[in-house]
C-alpha cells in the first residue's frame, strides 16, 4: 500500500494545482463514491484534493437559466422550489436517488463523476479494461444483468450510474469547468463518451481539470419534464427522462433521455424524430419506443432491460403527454 497524501484546497487555481501535480490524485467532494472506491482498492490516488471549501456552492438564477454549483450538496438541490418548479426531472431523479442521509453529502459535481456500479470494476480480484486497460471484460459474457443495452463496446459494457446526469441530459444541461489551459463551457451530451476501445475514458475531461458548475436553461420544456426510474429504491436498471410540448394534438418538441441502460447518459435522438410532428397517441409512443431500442445489444442476462425501458417509455409519454 503506498502512502496517501492530502490537500484542503480553498481557492479553484490551487485546487488544480494541487491535482496536477501528482499523475494519481483525485478530488474529494462529498466522498460518498471515492471512498468507498478507495477502501476496495479500485481507485488508489496518491493525492486526495479536498475540495469543500471552494467557493462554488451556492445556486444562481439568471434571467434565462441557473447555474447550480459544483460544490452544492445533493439535497440542497432538491430543497429548492425554484429548481422543482422549473426542473421537475431533475428534481425526480434526484430525490429518488440513494438515501437522505447521502444526499446530503453528495455534490453536484461528484454525482455526474461517480463510477460505475460494474461488480466486475468495484472487485480487483477480476480484470477490468475499465480499471486496468487491456485486462478484459468478464461482464461480457459473466453475470450482466445490471449492464449497459445501449452505446457498449467489445471493450466494456458497464452501464452509466448516474440518475441526476441523466434528467440533466433531457434538460440541455451545459458543464461549466476550469482546468490548466482554463475555462470550458461544454454541453453535457459532449461531456460523457462511449467506452469505444477506450473505457477507462469516460469524460471528456482532462487530468486536474475540476467541474466548477451546470448551467440549465429556462425553457417551458423543461418545466413540463419528468423522470421515471426502476426500481425506485436503488441504482437504476432502466429509467427514462422525458419532456413534450404539443399543440392542437401534435407533438412540436421533445426531449428524451435514458438511463441505467446505456455506457453514458443516454439522448435518445431516435426517439425524439420520430415523436416531433407526429399526433400525441399511444401509436406514436409506441413506434417511437421502436426506434429508441433499435441499436440495442442485449447479452444472457440483461435482454430484459429491452422490453423494460420500450414499456417505461411508453407509460412516460403517456404521462407527460397528460393521457396516462
Ligand atoms: C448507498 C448508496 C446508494 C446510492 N444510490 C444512488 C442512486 O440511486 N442514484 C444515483 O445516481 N447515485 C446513487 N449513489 C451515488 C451517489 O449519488 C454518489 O456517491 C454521489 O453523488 C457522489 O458525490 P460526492 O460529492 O460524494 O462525490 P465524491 O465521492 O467526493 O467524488 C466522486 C468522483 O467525482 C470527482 N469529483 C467530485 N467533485 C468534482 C468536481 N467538482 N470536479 C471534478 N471532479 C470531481 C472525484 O474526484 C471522484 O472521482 C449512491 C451511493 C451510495 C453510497
Amino acid at each position: 500500500m503506498h502512502p496517501l497524501g492530502y490537500v484542503q484546497a480553498r481557492e479553484i487555481d490551487t485546487a488544480i494545482h494541487a491535482a496536477i501535480q501528482e499523475a494519481t490524485s483525485a478530488f474529494i467532494a462529498g466522498g460518498t463514491g471515492i471512498v468507498d472506491l478507495m477502501q476496495d482498492s479500485a481507485q488508489l490516488p496518491r493525492r486526495l484534493v479536498d475540495i469543500n471549501p471552494l467557493p462554488i456552492n451556492t445556486i444562481t438564477v439568471k434571467t434565462d437559466s441557473v447555474r447550480i454549483g459544483a460544490m452544492v450538496r445533493n439535497s440542497e438541490v432538491i430543497a429548492n422550489a425554484m429548481i422543482r418548479d422549473r426542473y421537475p426531472a431533475l428534481f425526480d431523479a434526484l430525490s429518488y436517488s440513494a438515501t437522505p442521509q447521502i444526499r446530503n453529502m453528495a455534490t453536484v459535481g461528484g454525482n455526474l463523476l461517480q463510477r460505475t456500479r460494474c461488480s466486475y470494476f468495484r472487485d480487483v480480484t477480476f480484470s477490468c479494461n475499465e480499471r486496468n486497460p487491456g485486462s478484459g471484460c468478464p461482464a461480457l459474457e459473466g453475470y450482466n444483468r445490471s449492464h449497459a443495452i445501449l452505446g457498449t463496446s467489445e471493450s466494456c459494457i458497464a452501464a452509466h450510474a448516474s440518475d441526476m446526469a441523466v434528467a440533466l441530459t433531457a434538460l440541455d444541461a451545459v458543464i461549466h469547468t476550469r482546468g490548466l489551459h482554463g475555462e470550458r463551457q461544454i454541453p453535457i451530451t459532449e461531456f460523457y463518451l462511449e467506452p469505444g476501445e477506450t473505457p477507462e475514458r469516460e469524460t471528456v475531461l482532462e487530468h486536474g481539470e475540476i467541474i466548477v458548475a451546470v448551467e440549465l436553461p429556462n425553457s417551458p420544456l423543461a418545466a413540463q419534464s419528468h423522470y421515471f426510474k426502476s426500481p425506485t429504491d436503488n441504482f437504476s436498471l432502466a429509467a427514462v427522462a422525458a419532456a413534450l410540448a404539443v399543440h392542437d394534438g401534435v407533438i412540436q418538441a421533445a426531449r428524451i433521455a435514458f438511463g441505467g441502460v446505456a455506457t453514458k447518459p443516454w439522448r435518445s435522438i431516435s426517439a425524439e424524430t420520430v415523436l416531433i410532428n407526429a399526433p400525441l397517441n399511444e401509436a406514436t409512443f409506441n413506434n417511437a419506443a421502436i426506434a429508441a431500442l433499435e441499436t440495442a445489444v442485449p447479452r444472457t442476462f440483461n435482454g430484459f432491460k429491452v422490453e423494460l425501458l420500450k414499456r417505461m417509455l411508453i407509460y412516460a409519454l403517456l404521462t407527460v403527454g397528460g393521457i396516462a
